[in-house]
């Protein structure tokens, strides 16, 4: 019995012994002594609090601080076609529709880094196939199209579909909803910056792309321009803040809910 209490002890003070050797550890590593000599608070960032914005009732309603783009009636306050004129595209309740032979639209506004929200819907009425069915695009800063399409029961290159950044990176997964329903892209955009070489990226473009609610895009590196024909990396030119644009590309796509913050 004398002999048990005795292993007993010598196991607590072992189990004890190591217990309080690995919170010192955890506490003040040898490797850096002067961790020592630290408080908690010295690693507490208190200026300047992080400003307080208050959100939508749902995801997809602007958070205070956004600049709204269209919401449902005007599209010539923050909108023109490509040469600056009024846009022909049409407002039809409550919702932006391409009008084919009218041409892509552009905000007014430029930006640098942003986070947009935008809601589009194919048309209900299906016709065509592949690039041919409910086409349209959301092009970052005038450059770089996060495509738009009706890729519910629609194959086609998968650099190309709905939520692709187009001919570069294939959506992580195929959330897309049936052609007539809305869907919602929000879109994170880290602008490029440039050095004296106009025709390379210091830091490229960065994209991350939520779906409907699902990651899509995560942070992707964008190689260059969009061009249908030719490699990206080719196209790169110098630019400063850009445009949204909207793509018109010969099918009826209605978009609502545009808004945006600039980061
Ligand atoms: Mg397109």
């Amino acid at each position: 019995m004398k002999k048990l209490l005795i292993i007993s002890s010598m196991l607590f003070t072992c189990v004890y012994g190591i217990g309080q050797t690995q919170q010192t550890t955890k506490t003040a590593p040898s490797k850096f002594p002067e961790l020592e000599k630290m408080t908690p608070g010295m690693t507490e960032i208190w200026e300047p609090e992080v400003k307080i914005i208050q959100p939508g009732v749902t995801n997809s309603d602007a958070p205070s601080d956004a600049i709204i783009l269209f919401s449902g009636t005007d599209v010539n306050a923050e909108w023109t076609d490509l040469q600056g004129n009024p846009s022909k595209w049409i407002v039809k309740d409550g919702a932006l529709i391409s009008v084919k032979g009218a041409g892509f639209i552009k905000s007014k506004r430029k930006f640098e880094s942003f986070q947009l929200h935008i809601e589009w819907k194919t048309p209900s009425e299906v016709t065509g196939e592949s690039q041919g069915r409910g086409n349209s695009g959301v092009f970052l800063q005038e450059l770089y199209e996060v495509q738009v399409l009706d890729s519910y029961n629609n194959r086609t290159y998968r650099n190309g579909q709905a939520a692709s950044i187009y001919k570069q990176y294939p959506p992580l997964v195929n959330v897309c909803r049936k052609p007539g329903e809305w869907q919602t892209y929000d879109i994170i955009y880290t602008a490029p910056t440039f050095g004296n070489d106009s025709t390379i990226f210091v830091t490229p473009p960065r994209v991350t792309v939520l779906q409907n609610g699902a990651l899509v895009q995560n942070n992707v590196i964008v190689r260059g321009p969009t061009e249908y024909i030719g490699i990206p990396e080719y196209f790169i030119k110098k630019h400063g803040p850009g445009s949204i644009e909207l793509q018109d590309h010969g099918n009826p796509v209605a978009y609502r809910n545009i808004w945006i913050r600039e980061l």
